[in-house]
């Protein structure tokens, strides 16, 4: 019998990825939940609206929730915590209440930032400690989802980005503008990223949801390459050919909502359950924007 999988944020930068991994998945019946972008397959369904959502998912009765919904820009949560709050954890809460009674499994998405990055690499036990609004909010989201007593899975990934809908959509791809700019610019390079590709994250998702049962309640998945944003933005400008020399390493650590230094995630857990898929960075960030740059040919 197919899987049957409810995705929240399916238009989401990893839940577009995830939602066309599922579907091309032979075993599984994937329905997408999102809001202002919903169109096509994927419903409207404001997570907000507790009663609505209560409903529905007692009709859907999916065997798996992939909730990857969520307020996801740092400085953005810091200026909003209500909001973040509302949707970070009281959504995940309600939803993982409701899949305890239904019996249908939850997988929570959350993120490095629920570490504070000063002794990386983190396994999954290790202690949480986050810096940011957003990083508490992903934090207590993981907490309630536990406090339910569902039957779940958490997947803490680090920076994303793949086939944007704009360059701004990821933190990654945003830096296409400063790679590309002729004036000086300082780019971070006091904090170490893992920046992942979304499409891994999807692969890792379907086969996490197969292989359920034999793994442990918290897993990490992160690329493998350590860079700064000083270094992503030298590798954009050498994929598509601009000069870099404007581009000057900054040390300090960046303005904004404070950020873990290196939240290097452990993902022995996965890899020696041979699950995983590790695009290299410089094949990956040229794909994803190879269509936002004119070529010169
Ligand atoms: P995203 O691109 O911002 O997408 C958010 C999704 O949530 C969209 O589909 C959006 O729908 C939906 N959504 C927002 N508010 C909603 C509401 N009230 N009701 C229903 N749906 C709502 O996020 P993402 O980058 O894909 O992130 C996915 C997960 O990965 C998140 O849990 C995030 O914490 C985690 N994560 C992301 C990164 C990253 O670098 N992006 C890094 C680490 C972890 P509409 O757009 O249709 O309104």
């Amino acid at each position: 019998m197919d899987l049957h999988v409810l995705l929240t944020g399916a238009t989401g930068l990893l839940g577009r990825a995830v939602y066309h991994d599922l579907q091309s998945r032979p075993d599984t019946r994937v329905t997408g939940w999102a809001l202002s972008r919903a169109s096509g397959d994927i419903h409207s369904v404001d997570l907000l609206d507790f009663e609505t959502v209560a409903g529905k998912l007692q009709s859907l009765r999916p065997d798996v929730i992939v909730h990857t919904a969520a307020h996801r820009k740092p400085d953005v949560c810091e200026n909003d915590p209500d909001a973040t709050v509302k949707l970070n954890v009281d959504t995940p809460r309600h939803i993982a209440r409701i899949a305890a009674g239904l019996g249908t499994r939850v997988l929570y998405i959350s993120t490095d930032y629920v570490f504070d990055g000063t002794s990386p690499p983190y396994r999954p036990e290790d202690p949480t400690n986050p810096l940011n609004t957003y990083g508490r909010s992903k934090r207590d989201g993981e907490r309630a989802l536990r406090e339910t007593g569902c039957d779940y899975r958490i997947l803490r990934v680090p920076i994303l980005y793949g086939n944007v809908e704009s360059p701004e959509e990821s933190a990654v791809t945003s830096l296409l503008d400063i790679a590309k700019a002729s004036e000086p610019k300082n780019v971070d390079h006091w904090a170490t990223r893992y920046p992942t590709h979304v499409e891994d994250c999807a692969v890792v998702i379907g086969k996490l949801i197969c292989r359920w049962k034999e793994l442990g309640t918290i897993l990490h998945w992160s690329s493998d390459e350590p860079m700064s944003r000083y270094e992503m933005a030298c590798a954009i400008a050498e994929a598509f050919s601009f000069p870099s020399n404007h581009l000057i390493p900054a040390s300090q650590p960046p303005p904004g909502a404070p950020r873990p230094r290196n939240s290097h995630l452990d993902c022995s857990e996965l890899e020696s359950a041979g699950i995983g898929r590790r695009t290299p960075f410089k094949v990956g960030i040229a794909k994803a924007l190879e269509r936002f740059v004119v070529s010169k040919k």
